[in-house]
């Protein structure tokens, strides 16, 4: 198969700067614990898991996670986090590895300068997202707005309003919803977070020509990949798949087409994007 590749795909700057923190953690005899996959992608968690890290990968709270953790190292993700959970942490006497990514700090802090303001926040994101979690905890004075299913009847008569959001949203539809924002606000302000690493990975689709099939790579449970795979979808015509490793595309038969388009979300790291270029390649 003839193939494109995306001018930007895979890892973004955040991931690796995260990936680089953990992987220059001194280990002594303690325990250190990820109180949630650092990046969502298996592959990554993997390789962590093989360098002893323990991986506190279920539904309950960070709180519930470090209230349970007696001794040793806690990592939090990239994505952000509460920041009174530093002060429990603390409080126990555990080591604080912070992974969060500069771009994610840079949208607390301006969502904490127009809360210092008086401005309302309104903050749109993906229900139960770590990101969105962490954003949220900012302050309960924080405005939610569902990204796949906005409730505009939370802001009826509001003023002095600022608008934020999670990074790695889907352009074209925060637009929509930032555009009923603004009809309905008379003093609004809003702060397109979402990152440059999602948007130049998002752009690429314009490079789009006569391929006649994309494949996204990247983990179903990574927010970037699927909202690329999304946008793929609801932007062309051609078969788009979502591919998270070699295993899954092996069982694919792709002999109709001839032309292929290749990108992969943020989390997705060249061990795994590699062999499928080449399988596709020789295909
Ligand atoms: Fe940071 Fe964007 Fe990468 Fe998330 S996707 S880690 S916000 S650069």
């Amino acid at each position: 198969m003839e193939i494109t590749l995306a001018t930007h795909y895979g890892f973004c700057q955040g991931v690796k700067n995260a990936i680089n923190i953990v992987n220059n953690i001194n280990h002594d005899n303690k325990p250190i614990y990820m109180l949630n996959k650092l990046v969502h992608n298996n592959n990554v968690c993997e390789q962590f898991i093989n360098n002893g890290i323990i991986i506190l990968d279920d539904d309950r709270s960070l709180e519930e996670k470090i209230n349970s953790i007696n001794e040793g190292t806690i990592i939090f993700s990239a994505h952000g986090h509460d920041k009174k959970l530093n002060t429990l942490a603390k409080n126990k006497n555990l080591n604080i590895i912070d992974t969060t990514c500069p771009k994610v700090i840079l949208n607390e802090k301006s969502i904490i300068k127009a809360l210092n303001e008086n401005k309302t926040v309104i903050y749109i994101g993906i229900k139960k997202h770590p990101e969105t979690i962490a954003s949220l905890s900012i302050s309960n004075k924080i405005i939610f707005l569902d990204f796949f299913n906005p409730d505009y009847s939370l802001i009826e008569n509001l003023d002095n309003v600022s608008v934020h959001n999670q990074t790695t949203l889907i352009q074209d539809d925060l637009k929509k919803i930032n555009d009923v924002l603004i009809k309905k606000i008379k003093h609004i302000e809003i702060h397109n977070d979402i990152c440059f690493a999602t948007t130049l990975r998002q752009k690429c689709f314009d490079q789009i020509t006569n391929e006649d099939v994309i494949f996204v790579i990247g983990d179903k449970i990574s927010s970037n990949s699927t909202r690329l795979y999304e946008v793929a979808k609801n932007k062309f015509k051609i078969d788009v798949y979502h591919i998270s490793n070699l295993e899954e595309i092996k069982k694919l038969d792709l002999h109709k087409y001839k032309k292929g388009f290749i990108t992969a979300g943020a989390s997705t790291p060249d061990q795994v994007i590699n062999p499928i270029i080449k399988y596709l390649t020789n295909y």
